[in-house]
């Protein structure tokens, strides 16, 4: 692989929308770090499958809720490819249907650590590395969101939805804290897209429950979300930042 191959890393990256981030950014040519929190044998077959295909990858455990596993994970990148080009926070968990009047304070922390605090520690150590503020060469970063942060997923999960909602906020003021860095930054709001995050949310049906409901009449797939982050990734964005592309279907 040559030195000037370009790096991608992102956040849970080893299943659902994040593996066919890596997939269609490995065939792009990046390089690949896939970042998983537990499962380390999702990560492994990903990262199999990517080399089979002759890309190059490597898996990097973290939370990214906890700062020591964010800080650790950027420096095994550093010490892998010693360059970062594109980063994808992508990591993110909902909870079981709860209302808000229902909702316990060990809930809300775990969700606002996971999918905003983690989400900001990641572009905090992204920037770092592709500032030329910072002394590097800049890059893109794309940050996912969803379509819950227009929605409020009321009767499911409010604090979700909100947890989006920061990270669009993200998305805005860090694009423009970085355009003149030679960052770019822009988000994505999946609407319902069909992996196992629903199922982790004790709704395993829930794909097959709302699909006379959308627009289309089918969830997304992992994939259709990956093109639109690849393409905010690439250079054929080069004047996009700060843009929050909906990717749902006309949800
Ligand atoms: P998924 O199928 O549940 O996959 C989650 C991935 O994130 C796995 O790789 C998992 O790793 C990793 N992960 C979970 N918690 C993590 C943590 N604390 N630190 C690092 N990695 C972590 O999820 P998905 O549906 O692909 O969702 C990906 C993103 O899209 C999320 O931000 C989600 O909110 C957003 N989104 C999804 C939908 C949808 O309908 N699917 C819609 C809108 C937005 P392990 O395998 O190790 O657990």
């Amino acid at each position: 692989m040559s030195e000037a191959q370009k790096v991608l890393l992102v956040t849970g990256g080893s299943r659902g929308i994040g593996a066919a981030i890596c997939r269609l950014g490995s065939r792009a040519g990046y390089r690949v770090a896939v970042n998983y929190a537990t499962n380390r044998n999702a990560a492994d077959a990903l990262v199999a499958e990517i080399r089979a295909a002759g890309g190059e990858a490597f898996p990097v455990k973290g939370n990214v809720g906890v700062e020591s596993d964010v800080v650790a994970m950027f420096g095994a990148v550093d010490r892998a490819y010693g360059r970062l080009d594109a980063f994808v926070n992508n990591a993110g968990i909902v909870d079981l249907k709860a209302r808000v009047d229902e909702m316990y304070v060990a809930r809300l922390e775990r969700m606002m650590r996971v999918n905003v605090v983690g989400a900001f520690l990641c572009a905090r150590e992204a920037v770092k590395r592709m500032s030329t503020r910072h002394g590097g060469s800049g890059g893109a970063i794309v940050n996912v969101s969803s379509a819950a942060a227009t929605l409020g997923s009321p009767g499911e999960y409010v604090d979700y939805a909100a947890s989006k909602g920061a990270v669009d906020t993200l998305t805005i003021g860090l694009a423009r804290e970085v355009a003149l860095e030679g960052i770019r930054v822009n988000a994505v709001r999946p609407g319902i897209i069909d992996t196992e995050i629903h199922a982790s949310g004790g709704q395993p049906d829930r794909v097959e429950r709302f699909r006379d409901m959308l627009p289309m009449k089918r969830a997304g797939t992992a994939d259709e979300v990956a093109h639109a982050v690849l393409y905010l990734l690439s250079d054929a964005a080069s004047y996009t930042t700060g843009a929050i592309l909906n990717v749902s279907g006309g949800r």
